[in-house]
């Protein structure tokens, strides 16, 4: 009786952090108290999964070692494993067979979808539409959080202004107020209200910090940046996702003003965790600990592993350097065994979030998996969210939308019957080729009479990471066989652009027109015919200007994921009246590059056209193509009214801006108006423009709203160049309008 006595208290203790009645940090004190230095240093370590969970265990190699440090509760998560059978066995191995059976959490890049696959995130911040971008990331997160992840490395929150990096197409854009809501509005889609339930899964903001500005557009290239340009516009993205309750951050590859990101102790352990107070776990990027030898930043794994640690990586993803490193350093007294205590405290508190110490098996559910994929209304959420993503930008003499009868179609390019690039980057290879292509949206939708040609291709290595260069198509055979088509239709419709995986990570360009020969197609098509809509797919801003120039109708519509045909379809017809304004700012040349709204003054003078005294380049005009917030719609609106209630203000008291907005065209339509401030004398400069508000009007054709903002200090103020948040008293610019460059001007002070 003594022994079954003791036994039965010994089982008690070590499974004291089970007891669900208790707060969350005292079952992560209980459970970490039985913990060897080892296991707490496993819960740091992050393995690919790369075998099939399901079948044989590897009897040799890497794999064979990941399967023993499973056992050995020396891995505290796994990424890239899905399928609830493959996620469920690997959670048996880890909660079954290891000593303390501690759950792993999985991880996975469900960056816009994960089987049902909504557009790519640039797009979908085209949308301005906060509430459906919620929604999208929540049909994301119930996707995949019922094929067993319950983790995904995202929102990417990276601002960039370059189109050249091919992974602008994975955030939101080059404005922080924008990208802030956005990333807010992604977090609450991906964690919903709570980790408890079963639909949600953590997120991770990611790549944190400055990755976007990769030196020329450049994957992985160094970033170099004043601090205050940090603080403006590289973190208020990270710091919106904390604040909005964000699980874990990724940090990023690239070094930032010399100190490489991993190891960067100023951004991880003095702004994330020490400011803003930050109490979920870091994760690197893919082996970027292990890559701090090769920045030439330490000079080996266990160098690599003490300066990553000591910045405040919590987690190694796939470089194995903690696994091998981190409990000699402690052991040898190198690296304080509190820092380790600290990284698992963090990571175990998302799991015990999550719940998986309550359930291990909470994602393992194969009758949810079988329901819950691609049901209907996971499709009719992703065709709403693809529709909202659309900007026309271009809609002469009113040729869109299209008649649903007697007119003869031509659709030309290799894009618009293309099953597989409207997908984009970052997906699931397993989905290949289920999108709705434009030819079979268009084709179903009306009774006009559709002709398809494809004129040339648009090819590329089919796989996201292909390392070669891409060799577009300079074949010209498919020509006139295109021509022929155009020269029979009332109207062409040109599907042209980028292939789906012509951006994403690594994925940087040169040059920003149409790849390949599709610039001679359009061209030889509009010799014969010049009707043309010309409908872009790409994951990036393109350099256009002939098309913006001669094209009468342009839609840009990015790629929309499974729904794309459909959603295409839908637009041209007039059934959905498009109201997406562009997040980026579309050069006219890749010269320009980094474009973007909110620049500074040159401090030269300017003529009453504005033109900057020589701030020019000699052979392009320097403004954008189409600029930050640009977007048409089939209906007309009219600001008037621009109303600011005072003219001065004191510090605390609120700034109330209104407006009144018309739609004074033929259709009911929405309209993004977009509000603008400029600090005009600063003790550091500041930008022209910086967008601080913006709503989704909803109106009728006729009618007239007025829209009113509340602007507080906060809002005015800026971040200097020690990092420090100052508000400034003086006079400041408003601007309320459609766009970056279009609306109505007003004034007032802050004494
Ligand atoms: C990317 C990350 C991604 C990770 C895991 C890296 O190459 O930079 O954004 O989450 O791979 O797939």
């Amino acid at each position: 009786a003594l022994l079954l006595g003791l036994v039965s208290w010994a089982y008690a203790q070590t499974n004291a952090h089970l007891n669900t009645k208790l707060p969350i940090e005292e079952r992560i004190t209980l459970l970490m108290d039985q913990m060897t230095l080892e296991e707490k240093v496993g819960q740091m370590n992050q393995y690919n999964g790369t075998w099939d969970f399901t079948g044989p265990r590897p009897e040799g190699g890497s794999e064979k070692e990941k399967l023993e440090h499973l056992k050995q509760g020396l891995v505290g998560s796994m990424l890239n494993v899905t399928g609830v059978k493959n996620v469920k066995a690997v959670q048996k191995i880890a909660v079954e067979e290891s000593r303390l059976g501690i759950p792993l959490i999985f991880g996975y890049d469900v960056i816009h979808g994960h089987k049902t696959l909504g557009p790519i995130p640039l797009a979908e911040a085209a949308s301005w539409d906060l509430e459906a971008i919620r929604k999208s990331s929540g049909v994301a997160a119930s996707e995949a959080a019922a094929s067993g992840i319950n983790w995904t490395f995202a929102p990417n929150v990276d601002i960039s202004n370059d189109a050249r990096w091919g992974r602008v197409m994975e955030g939101a854009g080059e404005d922080p107020y924008l990208g802030s809501e956005i990333a807010k509005a992604r977090i609450k889609g991906f964690q919903g209200e709570s980790l408890a339930e079963t639909n949600t899964i953590a997120a991770c903001a990611k790549h944190f910090a400055g990755y976007g500005f990769a030196e020329a557009g450049l994957e992985y290239n160094m970033a170099d940046m004043s601090i205050s340009k940090l603080h403006n516009t590289v973190l208020p993205p990270f710091k919106a996702s904390v604040d909005a309750g964000v699980r874990t951050l990724m940090n990023s590859f690239n070094t930032l003003n010399g100190v490489p990101a991993t190891g960067n102790k100023l951004l991880q352990r003095d702004i994330l965790k020490g400011d803003w107070q930050f109490n979920g776990f870091v994760i690197s990027d893919w082996a970027s600990i292990r890559e701090l030898i090769a920045h030439g930043y330490a000079k080996d794994a266990n160098d690599a592993a003490l300066k990553a640690v000591e910045a405040g990586s919590d987690m190694d993803m796939a470089s194995h350097v903690y696994v091998s490193e981190l409990a000699k350093l402690v052991k040898e007294g190198k690296v304080k065994e509190s820092l380790v205590d600290d990284a698992t405290r963090r990571i175990l508190r998302v799991k015990f979030e999550l719940g998986l110490f309550d359930d291990p098996y909470k994602y393992c559910d194969e009758e949810r998996e079988k329901s819950v994929i691609g049901s209907k209304e996971n499709h009719d959420a992703v065709l709403d969210m693809a529709k909202k993503s659309i900007v026309l930008l271009k809609n002469e003499g009113g040729l869109l939308p299209l008649k649903k009868s007697g007119v003869k179609i031509a659709l030309i390019g290799s894009l618009a019957n293309d099953k597989n690039s409207p997908l984009g980057s970052w997906r699931l290879a397993s989905e290949d080729g289920t999108a709705v292509s434009v030819l079979e949206g268009l084709e179903k939708y009306t009774d006009n009479q559709l002709v398809f040609e494809k004129g040339t291709d648009v090819t590329i290595g089919e796989t996201q990471f292909v390392n070669e260069l891409n060799i577009n198509s300079t074949d010209f055979s498919g020509f006139e066989a295109a021509k022929n088509v155009a020269s029979n239709a009332d109207v062409v419709i040109m599907v042209l652009g980028e292939h789906g995986f012509q951006s994403g990570e690594g994925r940087s360009r040169t040059e920003l027109g149409l790849p390949g020969n599709q610039q001679q197609l359009l061209e030889e098509i509009y010799k014969v015919n010049s009707k043309i809509v010309l409908v872009l797919n790409n994951g990036r801003p393109l350099a256009i200007p002939w098309a913006a120039e001669n094209i009468p109708a342009i839609v840009e519509a990015w790629q929309l994921g499974t729904q794309t045909g459909n959603a295409v379809a839908q637009m041209i017809y007039g059934d959905y009246n498009p109201s997406g304004k562009l997040p980026i700012s579309f050069p006219r040349n890749v010269g320009q590059c980094p474009i973007y709204y909110n620049n500074y003054s040159t401090g030269r003078p300017t003529d009453k056209d504005n033109n900057v005294f020589w701030s020019h380049y000699i052979d392009v005009e320097k403004t954008p193509l189409y600029p930050f917030g640009y977007g048409l719609s089939y209906t007309t609106f009219e600001y008037s009214n621009l109303k600011i209630d005072k003219e001065s203000y004191q510090q605390g008291e609120e700034i109330v801006i209104s407006v009144e907005l018309k739609n004074t065209g033929e259709f009911d339509g929405k309209e993004i108006v977009q509000l603008y401030i400029h600090d005009e004398v600063a003790s550091i400069v500041r930008p022209l423009k910086e967008l601080k508000r913006f709503e989704l009007v909803d109106i009728k054709k006729g009618e007239t709203k007025t829209v009113q903002f509340t602007l507080t200090e906060d809002d005015l103020g800026f971040y200097n160049n020690q990092g420090k948040f100052i508000i400034e008293p003086g006079a400041f610019k408003v601007m309320v309008g459609e766009s970056s460059i279009k609306g109505l001007k007003g004034e007032f002070v802050l004494n």
